[in-house]
């Protein structure tokens, strides 16, 4: 399969605010040079736990913030793009949010919503913008009726779909879906979930679902990073991951949610909490919660090794 996206040596550091002027200042490191290819056409999942950095990865590979490192999108690096190159790359990604309340203007009807985008991208034909939203509007089940109404006449699934029609109406490559149906009803998810892989096949999208849901990340994509603390700890592709899980991380994360994983394996409990990303811990940065932790671990960053051609893992065990 085709790289679509080629991400190198990404960190972003967040900048502390702090009351006090003359301390030092501070920051949180909350990518740790990640290394990572997203393939054209596939739905990649990124799992962890809130504040691992999977939203600051999403909103990375789109230039929503300023790291360091590179992102070759179609092999040209967005993090230097300046002005109308920005723009036309925006037309070419665009992100889902978590929340449909806050992210649909509640002042605007839903037509109006899914011109805004075009008009914005110099699309001024009204019949072209009139067949593009009528298109859209089909593609994810809503019917023009509801291009006259509001936001808040909708129900969240609805909403939600009104978010992915705007996201979609210019035709995108790319799309980050940053947890797409964690504020909606647990009856409403597959909906919307069996919506994006429809609209994935028919569009040949390529996408990246950030969740916490292993449930849904198992259902719906053809490969899975786990991220832990700004680290991607493990690659693979869905099937191996969840048939067998390599680091002592993801093995936790999954043997937590018996219907994805074997029924009767124990659940491995995870000492304590996430540490703060302000002060990681030194060499791999889970040792502190870690049941095979050694001496080693807490003074070596653990080296990417690959276990097949499709399964990537950083941990010591396996190097
Ligand atoms: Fe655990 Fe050490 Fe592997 Fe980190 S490197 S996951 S602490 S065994």
């Amino acid at each position: 399969m085709q790289t679509l996206i080629d991400i190198k040596n990404l960190n972003m550091y967040y900048p502390i605010m702090s009351g006090n002027w003359s301390a030092k200042k501070e920051f949180i490191h909350a990518l740790n040079n990640i290394n990572l290819e997203i393939r054209k056409g596939e739905i990649l999942g990124l799992v962890g736990e809130s504040g691992c950095g999977k939203s600051t990865l999403g909103k990375a590979i789109l230039k929503l913030i300023e790291p360091s490192g590179e992102v070759s999108f179609e092999g040209q690096n967005i993090l230097k793009l300046k002005n109308n190159d920005i723009k036309n790359f925006r037309k070419k990604s665009q992100m889902i949010f978590q929340n449909p309340y806050s992210s649909l203007d509640p002042r605007m009807t839903v037509y109006k919503i899914l011109r805004e985008p075009l008009v914005v991208h110099g699309i001024r034909d009204k019949n072209e913008i009139n067949s593009r939203i009528f298109e859209i509007v089909e593609l994810t089940g809503l019917s023009e009726e509801d291009l006259k109404r509001y936001p808040h006449e909708f129900s969240g699934g609805q909403r939600q779909r009104i978010a992915i029609a705007r996201a979609l109406i210019l035709k995108p490559e790319f799309l980050v879906a940053d947890e797409p149906v964690s504020a909606l009803d647990v009856s409403i998810q597959a909906q919307i979930i069996t919506l994006l892989k429809n609209l994935k096949e028919k569009l040949n999208l390529t996408i990246l679902f950030i969740s916490h849901d292993l449930g849904v990340v198992k259902y719906l994509c053809d490969r899975i990073a786990v991220m832990y603390l700004g680290d991607i700890v493990e690659l693979s592709d869905s099937a191996t991951l969840f048939n067998s899980p390599k680091h002592p991380y993801t093995q936790a994360l999954i043997s937590a949610v018996p219907s994805v994983y074997k029924k009767d394996a124990e659940e491995i409990k995870l000492d304590g909490e996430l540490p703060s990303p302000k002060n990681p811990p030194c060499g791999c940065r889970f040792h502190t919660r870690c049941r095979y932790a050694k001496d080693v671990c807490s003074q070596k960053e653990p080296e990417i090794t690959k276990i097949s051609d499709s399964h990537y893992v950083r941990c010591v065990l396996y190097e």
